[in-house]
Parts: structure tokens; C-alpha cells; sequence
């Protein structure tokens, strides 16, 4: 019987590890190896770690907690019953005192021809992961309805040169041309991309050119262990929790982005951090 069995081993699982095993619990943490930022050349924004390599950061991040003794199982959790039983793919079923969920969510990109393949490189998500990067560049942001104007705003920050593809129905906003941000309504068509690098961004058969853009998926929170043990969800569709990370059912926890998709490495390691902490405090008073 495991004190706790962790799904996931991004930043989030291996903060929440880190802390159990410290806490002398026993832990198992099992990892599918399909982190959000998987893509991305560097983690951007991690105090003392700014730059480097997610698969690196995750690596030593291993190395870390199966020094305090948690087991890493290279795994997929398929299922997990009340109690806890959490049933692997690979044919192993692990029993449990406790759950926590870090599981992470998928970025769901625009149906744009060309896009998905630059994702991670040059089309992005976050301006503070890769707004530097990219700095007095020509940008694009492909995105709708006010919360593409709020991202065309925000990428200002970075560049001078910010053309907005609002798509056909733009909302009007006098914040951009006093910013000096150009709006190109108009469904794009695909992106171009020439010798490996994003040139340009398509509209109605006028191609403008851009270095980088930024847009914004869908987050689709992987939570279905969560939603067939019953969690409660919020009104933004994505599970409750209390501020520190217990769901509305007993003994099940969660943090990291399949609760919240705001959430950057740091801020997911903080939360799964500060999760295995309040939940040892559970197991000691009983
Ligand atoms: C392209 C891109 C670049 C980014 N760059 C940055 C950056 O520079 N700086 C920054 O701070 N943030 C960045 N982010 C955000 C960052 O990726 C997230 O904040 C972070 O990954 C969230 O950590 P997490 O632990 O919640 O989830 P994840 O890192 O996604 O980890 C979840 C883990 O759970 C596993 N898993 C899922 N389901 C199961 C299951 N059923 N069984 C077993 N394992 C499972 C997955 O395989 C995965 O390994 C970027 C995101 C993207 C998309």
C-alpha cells in the first residue's frame, strides 16, 4: 500500500513528490512522458533554471525524488477506483492511501494549415514563456473575440510590429490603433513556413509577413480520472479545488495545470508543492 500515488511527472507531480518523499512517505509516481511544453526549446521564467531544456529540467527533477527513495513507473493510469486503486495500463494495479492528480492538460490549436507544426517553436501560447524570444520582431496573433484583442495588447509589449488576425467577425477595440497595432480581418488560410522557419501569415490570398505568432487554444484539462471519481468542477469547466489543492472528494488531490491552465512550470511546481505539504499534514492528524 503506497501512502500516495502520483499521476503525472511534470512539474507539478515531481514538486509534489519531492515533498512526500522528503516527508518520508511512500510514494509511487506514474508518468504517460507527454509534457505540455514537450515542444519548446527552454522553460522561460523559472528562477535559477531560465532556459533550460523542459526534458532536462524533468530529468534531474527524477533524479531528485528517487533519491528519497519515490518509485518512477513509466506508465499510463487507465483508471482508478475509490480507495484507492489506481490500475496502469501496463497490468499493474497500485493501491492507495491517497491520489494527487497532475495530469496536465492538451493545447487544442486553431485548425489553421501549417500551424500545428510550428507549435512550440514559432507559434506559441504564452508571452511571458516566449515574448523575449521573439522581442522587436514581426508578430501575429491569431486569435478571436476580446480575449484575442487582450493577447494583441500583451504582445505589444514585446514588439513595435504587431499585426491582429481577429478572423472574420474582429472585435472593435480603440486600444489597438492607439497602440499602433494593425488589424487584418479575414480567415487565415495557413501559415507559411520557408526552410524550417514561419514567414508569414495568410489572409484572403495576401500573405503578411511575420516571424512569430502567438495564439489561443483550447485548454482541455486531462481530468478524466478526476471527473469518473466524481470531482466537483468549476463554472469554467475545469475541477475545483481549494487553494490548496484537495478536491471535493475526500483524499483526492490535484494540481498544476489540469486545474488550472494559467499556470507556468514555476507556479505548477509551487501548487504541487505546497499540495504534498498540506496533504502529509492530512495523514499525520488522521
Ligand atoms: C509550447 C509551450 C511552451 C511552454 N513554455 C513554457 C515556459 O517557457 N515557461 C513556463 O513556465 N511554462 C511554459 N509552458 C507551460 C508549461 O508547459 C506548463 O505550465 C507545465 O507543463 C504544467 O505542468 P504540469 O505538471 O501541470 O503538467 P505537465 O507538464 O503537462 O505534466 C503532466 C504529465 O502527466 C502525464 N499524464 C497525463 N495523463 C496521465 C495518465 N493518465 N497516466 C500517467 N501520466 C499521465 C503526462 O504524460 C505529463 O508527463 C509552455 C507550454 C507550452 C504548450
Amino acid at each position: 500500500m503506497y501512502d500516495v500515488v502520483i499521476v503525472g511527472a511534470g512539474p507539478a507531480g515531481l514538486s509534489a513528490a519531492l515533498v512526500l518523499g522528503r516527508a518520508r512517505r511512500k510514494v509511487a509516481v506514474v508518468d504517460a512522458g507527454e509534457p505540455r511544453n514537450a515542444r519548446a526549446s527552454g522553460v522561460h521564467g523559472f528562477l535559477s533554471r531560465d532556459g533550460m531544456p523542459p526534458g532536462e529540467l524533468l530529468a534531474v527533477g527524477r533524479v531528485e525524488v528517487a533519491g528519497y527513495g519515490v518509485e518512477i513507473i513509466e506508465d499510463k493510469v487507465l483508471a482508478v477506483e475509490p480507495g484507492f486503486e489506481v490500475r496502469l495500463a501496463g497490468g499493474r494495479t497500485l493501491d492507495a492511501r491517497r491520489l494527487v492528480v497532475t495530469t496536465g492538460l492538451r493545447d487544442e490549436l486553431p485548425d489553421i494549415p501549417g500551424l500545428a507544426e510550428r507549435w512550440g517553436s514559432d507559434v506559441v501560447v504564452c508571452p511571458y514563456c516566449h515574448g523575449y524570444e521573439v522581442r522587436d520582431q514581426p508578430l501575429g496573433v491569431v486569435a478571436t473575440g476580446e480575449h484575442g484583442v487582450f493577447k494583441a495588447l500583451l504582445v505589444r509589449n514585446w514588439s513595435d510590429d504587431v499585426v491582429h488576425f481577429p478572423g472574420p467577425d474582429p472585435v472593435a477595440d480603440d486600444r489597438l490603433a492607439e497602440r499602433g497595432i494593425e488589424v487584418v480581418p479575414g480567415e487565415v488560410t495557413r501559415l507559411v513556413v520557408e526552410r524550417d522557419r514561419l514567414t508569414g501569415v495568410e489572409v484572403a490570398g495576401r500573405v503578411v509577413p511575420r516571424r512569430a505568432v502567438f495564439v489561443n487554444p483550447t485548454f482541455v484539462p486531462a481530468d478524466g480520472l478526476l471527473t469518473s471519481l466524481g470531482c466537483e468542477l468549476t463554472d469554467e469547466g475545469f475541477v475545483r479545488t481549494d487553494e490548496v489543492g484537495r478536491t471535493s472528494v475526500p483524499g483526492v488531490w490535484a494540481a498544476g495545470n489540469v486545474v488550472d491552465p494559467m499556470l507556468q512550470v514555476i507556479t505548477s511546481a509551487g501548487a504541487g508543492s505546497l499540495a504534498a505539504a498540506m496533504l502529509n499534514t492530512e495523514l499525520v492528524l488522521g
